[in-house]
């Protein structure tokens, strides 16, 4: 990373680590200690695709504890010394209750592509993971995962149905344990289970992945860790981020465009997030001070538009995989997203930002490319207030200053204001603890 990169990745990462740390004072023992049986669960219409998510409570992610990274919230679990048997008895719940938990959350179009094993059957599709990296050893550690994918193999079998799993992890694991990838028991079973791995990756762009987002992922460790997982015949996926804050909207667009240029080149799908705004994070205090805003909805739709231009290769290749998890929802749920209830929204009413979510909503539920490219061409020519946002996006950038300007004076902002700010966020999580289930699950 170059130096003065360097400078601010500590900057944020300071600033990230004193929010967390805030938050994690407001635990109670007893909360610290009390590990759920279930996995958190995102159903099938909040999840990565239309099939639920399961993500393993316990162990909060690694990289967490460095300061990564600028934008989650994930790593709000900070539960007091998770044992493996606590993390084996979560899979254990999920497949105790598979018919209930899986099988009924399969939903809407779910693209299979390649040999199946069960051809006359619908194929089932799941995310199981811990929030941080399914090859860690602390968060799921190897012999657990072993017996879990074993159970899982014989659930196809049993089922007469291929299942597709997701899985994620950090690219500096695949990276670790390479060795073992290549060529064990988990990756055959892996292998068996259609698995797709996908990588953190948020940004081909250094500034954008280990600045703003404060990644610490060298691109060279995510090439590794591609090269990889293919030569394991496990399919490679990555996360994309787009709403870093300093950015413009136009700058966020362009930004994930070239990441995703970048990863169908080398031959990875890409998951493209949108960002919401989570409670104790730098984002969140700069947007309760109006320093930052979240992207217009229309920029979501515009950036999926010419994304799936580049995944599709102009339509000449469909079969190429994508995803887009649904954008208002988490994990962890977050305090504000795009689409509604937005003080800063700017262009659109609530009545529009709720066709806008609608046209992607669709397209999240049938996957017809060329459906969300009619419907979003039509409501480009004929929403009045698109040509306002177009307008007001091109004044944008003929008024921005400096990249690293913005950042400086953004980092000074938080700094003064950080104090103020967790205090608010205390008062906050204490009107709100009634209503919360359990303030620790996602
Ligand atoms: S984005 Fe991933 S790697 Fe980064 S802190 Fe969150 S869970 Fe960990």
């Amino acid at each position: 990373m170059e130096k003065d990169y360097a400078k601010y990745s500590k900057y944020i990462g300071k600033l990230t680590r004193d929010l967390r740390s805030a938050y994690y004072s407001t635990a109670t023992d007893e909360e610290r200690q009390e590990i759920p049986l279930e996995p958190s669960e995102l159903n099938a219409k909040q999840g990565l695709g239309n099939f639920p998510a399961f993500y393993l409570q316990g162990q909060h992610c690694e990289k967490s504890d460095c300061g990564c990274c600028t934008n989650c919230f994930y790593s709000q679990f900070q539960y007091a010394k998770p044992s493996p048997k606590e993390i084996e008895a979560q899979c254990d719940y999920l497949l105790d209750n598979f018919e209930r938990l899986v099988l009924s959350q399969q939903y809407g179009k779910n693209d299979f592509y390649g040999e199946k094993k069960f051809p006359n059957s619908k194929p089932v599709f799941l995310t199981l993971s811990p929030t941080g990296s399914f090859f860690s050893e602390k968060e799921f550690p190897r012999d657990v995962r072993l017996r879990v994918l074993k159970k899982l193999e014989e659930k196809a079998e049993e089922l007469q149905r291929d299942i597709v799993l997701h899985i994620e992890a950090h690219a500096i694991d695949v990276f670790r344990y390479r060795d073992y990838i290549l060529s064990s028991e988990e990756s055959e079973i892996l292998r068996k289970l259609n698995a797709k791995c996908i990588l953190g990756f948020e940004s081909v762009n250094e500034w954008s992945r280990n600045v703003l987002y404060n990644k610490h992922l060298p691109l060279e460790i995510f090439k590794n860790a591609i090269d990889i997982l293919k030569n394991a015949g496990i399919q490679p996926g990555a996360f994309v981020f787009s709403g870093f804050i300093t950015y413009t909207d136009t700058e966020s667009k362009e930004d994930m465009l070239d990441s995703i240029e970048y990863l169908s080149k080398n031959g990875v799908f890409p998951v493209l997030m949108f960002a919401n705004s989570q409670a104790w994070t730098l984002p969140d205090l700069l947007r309760e001070n109006e320093i930052h805003k979240l992207q217009e909805p229309a920029t979501v739709l515009d950036t999926v538009y010419s994304a799936l231009d580049i995944i599709t290769n102009n339509g000449k290749d469909k079969q190429n995989y994508w995803l887009i998890p649904e954008p208002v929802e988490g994990p962890p749920y977050p305090d504000g997203n795009i689409f509604y209830d937005r003080k800063d929204i700017e262009d659109f009413s609530e009545e529009t930002s709720k066709k806008i979510h609608q046209i992607l909503k669709d397209l999240r539920d049938t996957r017809d490319i060329d459906e969300f490219k009619k419907k979003w061409e039509s409501f480009r020519k004929n929403n009045p207030e698109y040509k306002k946002y177009i307008n007001r996006i091109k004044k944008q950038e003929q008024n921005k200053d400096d990249k690293e300007l913005r950042l400086a004076r953004t980092l000074n902002f938080a700094t003064d204001h950080m104090k103020d700010y967790i205090e608010y966020r205390k008062a906050k999580d204490e009107e709100e603890k009634e209503n919360e289930e359990d303030r620790y699950k996602i």
